[in-house]
């Protein structure tokens, strides 16, 4: 049995991390820029700040079909979506009846569907546009869901470098402004009155607002990420600079609203005003969400990798759990390392699941199974600053991770949990 650093924290009670931080500042957020009808969708109810570092699997307002995988990543749409793409075909079918002489209503219908169906393929393009850039720099994507208000990347970690961050956000409107000009070019070279000239005209137009309102300059837009990089990119500090970019982010929330207010009030569509204003509140509660991450980012230097680390102990995978467990106990660790044939560090064990195996069945049940592998995203290096400890609890969210000297050697274990209370306490 071998024990190391004896650097732990007094033990912390189990409870409630606190503060709520409401949307994920992560989210790539790409918001229909359409005068949608009916939405009722809005932001889902705040997430724990223990979700931080332990990002839940899955959040009921974006759960959805899975269509399909990328490079490993969901691409999902949620019921909500269906009902907007449904709005969608109803509100310009009349248009196509107008643009298109000579077809009737249900043929309006139809081609208005085909616009609804080819316009979500376009957004997720732009989804997808920020998901391929965001992989080729290394930058893990969770998912890409589709719901009422459009599309979203879900990236595992906030970009480093101003220059990634520039390039991510920057790709989902290159996407849409070439399928823009694409649909433009087909549009002027296609014969006039024809259904599938109306469509391109449609998808022109309606590809160059998903561009335009996305670049408006402010959280959680794709506009308020390159202003974010472009103000990190001039020296500003990574809080400072999402602090701007979230104050514009509530400049243009309240821009939405009175646009929906004002505009589609005089011209009479109710429900076009209902989007707006469910557009604005998604808007503001984000760019607040990114506003408190900034806080979080300037009282993260408080914390250390040190201050976190519980001692642990290696045990052989072949133990049960009452046997790792008394090795624990023994050695005062508070967190136990399975070692395998070869002596090598092959999983951690996971304390809540531990915890969870009834006494009567501990000496039957081998640790093996209440560990989880040690995958690299679960080794830390000692060095690592909190910033770079928070980006790499979030790309690999686990309640474990294995702390490893620069020499290969273990230093400690620290706990996803033991972080998301020293970032509560730093918060309150
Ligand atoms: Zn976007």
């Amino acid at each position: 049995m071998r024990v190391w650093g004896f650097f732990g924290l007094g033990r912390r009670g189990i409870g409630a991390a606190g503060r709520h931080l409401g949307l994920d500042p992560r989210t790539q957020l790409c918001v229909v820029g359409h005068a949608l009808n009916g939405s009722r969708s809005l932001p889902n109810k705040g997430r724990s700040i223990a979700d931080v570092t332990n990002a839940p699997p899955e959040r009921s307002f974006r759960s959805g079909v899975v269509l399909g995988r990328i490079r490993g990543v969901p691409i999902i749409v949620t019921p909500s979506w269906l009902i907007v793409a449904v709005l969608l075909a109803a509100v310009y079918a009349p248009v196509i009846d107008k643009a298109v002489p000579n077809m009737s209503e249900g043929g309006a219908y139809l081609a208005a569907a085909g616009f609804s169906l080819l316009f979500g393929l376009c957004v997720l393009a732009h989804e997808l546009g920020h998901t391929a850039v965001s992989l080729a720099l290394g930058h893990p994507v969770r998912r890409v869901v589709l719901f009422a208000l459009g599309g979203a990347s879900e990236m595992a970690s906030e970009p480093e470098r101003a220059r990634d961050e520039l390039l991510i956000a920057g790709s989902g409107p290159f996407v849409s402004l070439v399928i823009a000009g694409a649909a433009w070019l087909g549009y002027e070279a296609a014969p006039a009155g024809a259904w599938p000239t109306a469509l391109l005209g449609l998808l022109a137009w309606s590809n160059l607002l998903l561009a335009g309102f996305n670049l408006l300059p402010g959280l959680p837009l794709d506009g308020g990420r390159l202003l974010r990089a472009a103000a990190s990119g001039l020296g500003a500090r990574p809080a400072t600079a999402t602090r701007v970019a979230a104050w514009t982010g509530r400049v243009v929330a309240v821009g939405v609203a009175l646009s929906g207010l004002l505009v589609d009030q005089s011209s009479g569509r109710a429900a076009a005003a209902v989007f707006s204003l469910a557009l604005a509140a998604y808007l503001w509660v984000a760019a607040t969400q990114s506003l408190r991450y900034a806080v979080l980012l300037d009282r993260l230097p408080r914390v250390s990798v040190y201050d976190l680390l519980r001692p642990g102990v290696f045990v052989a995978e072949n133990l049960s759990v009452s046997e790792a467990l008394d090795r624990a106990w023994r050695a005062e660790a508070r967190g136990l390392v399975l070692l395998d044939a070869s002596e090598k560090p092959s999983a951690i064990v996971d304390e809540v699941l531990i915890g969870a195996v009834p006494p009567e069945r501990r000496p039957w049940t081998p640790v093996s199974t209440v560990s989880r592998p040690l995958e690299p995203g679960l080794l830390i290096p000692d060095d690592v600053d909190a910033a770079g400890l928070l980006r790499r609890m979030q790309e690999t969210p686990s309640r474990e991770y294995l702390v490893v000297r620069s020499d290969g050697s273990a230093a400690g274990i620290i706990a996803a949990r033991d972080f998301a209370n020293r970032l509560a306490g730093a918060l309150a």
